[in-house]
């Protein structure tokens, strides 16, 4: 008999040569009809193979990570089983599951695939599976998988880099393919299947080898969820912060200035800088003091910093003075020039922590290919902060930091998020400066400060930066894709080559440990998600717009402006449009527009001193005094910015 150890701690035994079917079985007949993959010692195992031995098994579901991988995985054999069906004579490469969907790269050896294409392949693909053929699972020799695949020159590399029992084929249907594993029982599982693009590829993404062509696809266990994938697809490219921003009228791009540097249209801007108002006024009442450093700084500054190893060669090349041997670099970080300040003065532990705050503007080069809207650009302003304190400090420095990026997350609406704890990689540590001793107490720090404040999180080894630990905060937004905002550091190495310093109450001289931080990334990349989050209804307190005045004839345009005038009083940002429209037509725009109130003004409010208020959606709130009206958007926006 096998020990076998579940999820909940509980042990079962069964007999040698049980499935992890066979144990989902045993637990009931709805959680076998609906496992999809199995991991037994934390290791994939083939869900109706028979397990090692003793172990622990988890069975996994649609509804987590691990059995949608197997799926898509599974739905890759099927696309590759297809398509070989339909274009004899293509030749295979690999074929993974990404986050949405699969791939398979394909030597189409000499066919042609174009849109057009894809229906008959989804429909021959369904053919496929329903006929609910097994994944087999087979060790072969090395010899007996570079015979199978003698006329692939790229399953023959792949394999020829595998040592010779370690090697497996799977089965099912009339198709092998080489594999590791990790499938659905059989292939009646895939009930719907979308090809969604065709792209070029390089072997091994490396472009002086052969071109290969990328086909993506996307299966579901249910039609009604690919129908439901395929709506949120709509809605996400409605909410493309690139259209949106256009459409507001928030940002542009040109050429002439150059490729991946934005340019703030005066709505974008206004918005930006109530962005930064809101986080300058939090960081203030945190203890944050504001500095200002320059956009370039000398070579050696960053040789120091280490920053001109990091990032020299791949970004943008030093600047030459008249000045022989003078070179400069623009900015690509401000932790260096932050260091300089904390340097500036003497520092005593009755100083700690100093936490200087910047909107710096940064400088990174980033390929043209790999440039997009705000998300990938040249050059971004990063909401920087950096404090200094002593170790002893850290872990409740650090737990502050993280009630500053809450409060910001719940301010903006984004109600789901957790934390990534990223750690060094687990044993290859070459890549990272700083002593052994420094980063265990770093890395303890933060998974400390992490559980202490009850934030989910999951730990990653190998998603460290080259110079500390780091927590990244990942939300989800309103259309469930995951983004990665706000990012803590703690960091013993620069305080080292900068060789800073403090006195202690013992009256030696101390290393401080660092912090950086950046609750919103950087202004460039935090606007776009939340573009896309709030598809451009932003919260009242931060739209650029928050009042459209529509006068119903030129006659009441006075009276308009006289609303609009005690607005502004009230530093409430209104438009009135005056355009000689049907008041039904400037309703229809101020809606496109996202304002949040329409003011509807004519005969009956100039002479009653009121305004009709229809709300952005609809809502008809009546007609109030101008003062009922103001206090109303004040009371929302109080709310808003209290974020409870
Ligand atoms: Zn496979
Ligand atoms: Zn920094």
């Amino acid at each position: 008999m096998m020990d076998i150890t579940l999820p909940d701690g509980s042990v079962k035994k069964y007999p040698e040569g049980s499935s992890a079917f066979d144990v989902a079985q045993s637990i009931s007949q709805g959680l076998a009809r609906k496992v999809l993959s199995a991991t037994w010692n934390e290791q994939t195992v083939e869900v109706m193979a028979p397990l090692p031995g003793s172990g622990s098994l988890r069975l996994h579901t649609w509804e987590d990570e691990a059995g949608k991988r197997a799926f898509w995985h599974s739905s890759a054999h099927l696309m590759a089983q297809t398509l070989q069906q339909l274009y004899p004579g293509i030749k295979l490469t690999i074929g993974p599951p990404i986050e949405n969907g699969f791939y398979y790269d394909i030597d189409l050896n000499g066919h042609n695939i174009g849109e057009a294409d894809f229906p008959a392949i989804e429909q021959k693909m369904l053919e496929n599976a329903r006929k609910k053929a097994a994944f087999h699972l087979r060790e072969v020799s090395k010899q007996e998988a570079l015979d199978f695949y003698r006329d692939n020159p790229y399953k023959t590399e792949l394999i020829e880099n595998l040592n010779d029992g370690e090697i497996t084929f799977c089965d099912h249907d009339d198709f092998t393919d080489l594999c590791r594993g990790g499938h659905l029982p059989n292939t009646g599982f895939i009930k719907a299947v979308k090809i969604t693009s065709i792209a070029g590829a390089y072997w091994r993404g490396d472009e002086n080898k052969p071109q290969l062509t990328r086909m993506y696809g996307i299966s579901f266990p249910k039609a009604s969820l690919l129908k439901e994938y395929l709506e949120q697809v709509e809605e996400a490219k409605k909410r493309d912060h690139r259209k949106l921003g256009r459409e507001l009228e928030l940002f542009t791009f040109s050429q002439k200035v150059g490729q991946g540097l934005p340019l703030w249209l005066p709505k974008g801007a206004e918005l930006r800088e109530r962005l930064e108002q809101f986080l300058r006024k939090a960081q203030r009442q945190a203890g944050y003091e504001p500095v200002i450093s320059p956009h370039i700084g000398n070579k050696e500054l960053y040789v120091t910093s280490g920053h001109y190893a990091k990032y020299g060669e791949d970004s943008f090349q030093p600047i030459q003075t008249p000045e022989e041997g003078e070179e400069y670099l623009l900015k690509p970080m401000n932790c260096p020039h932050h260091c300089e300040i904390y340097k500036s003065q003497p520092r005593s532990y009755r100083d700690l922590p100093v936490r200087f705050a910047e909107f710096g503007t940064v400088y990174r080069y980033e390929k043209s290919g790999e440039l997009h809207g705000l998300t990938r650009v040249r050059g971004f302003t990063q909401d920087d902060a950096h404090l200094f304190c002593t170790p002893e400090q850290l872990k409740g420095e650090f737990k502050k930091v993280i009630d500053l990026v809450l409060y910001i997350f719940k301010t903006l609406d984004f109600k789901e998020f957790n934390a990534q704890v990223s750690l060094r990689h687990q044993t290859n540590r070459e890549k990272y400066i700083g002593s052994e001793a420094n980063w265990n107490k770093a890395e303890a720090a933060i998974q400390e400060a992490v559980s202490e404040k009850n934030l989910p999180y999951v730990v990653e080894y190998d998603e460290a930066a080259f110079y500390g630990p780091k927590l990244d905060f990942m939300v989800r937004d309103a259309l469930g894709r995951r983004w990665q905002l706000g990012t803590i550091q703690v960091d013993y190495n620069l305080p080292e080559r900068f060789e800073l310093e403090y006195k202690g109450a013992d009256n030696e001289m101390h290393r401080p440990v660092m912090i950086h931080r950046a609750p919103f990334g950087s202004m460039e990349r935090f606007v776009a998600v939340l573009l896309e989050h709030c598809g451009g209804n932003f919260p009242l307190w931060l739209t650029p717009e928050q009042v459209a005045i529509l006068p119903i004839s030129d006659k009441y345009a006075k009276y308009a402006q006289h609303v609009s005038q005690l607005l502004k009083n009230y530093e409430i940002r209104a438009l009135i449009d005056e355009r000689s429209e049907k008041t039904s037509r400037k309703i229809r725009d101020a809606e496109v527009a996202k304002i949040p109130f329409m003011l509807i003004v004519g005969e009956q409010e100039a002479s009653s001193e009121k305004v009709s208020i229809r709300r952005h959606g609809g809502e008809d709130l009546g007609s109030q005094s101008v003062e009922d009206f103001v206090h109303l958007l004040n009371e929302e926006i109080n709310r808003e910015l209290a974020a409870e």
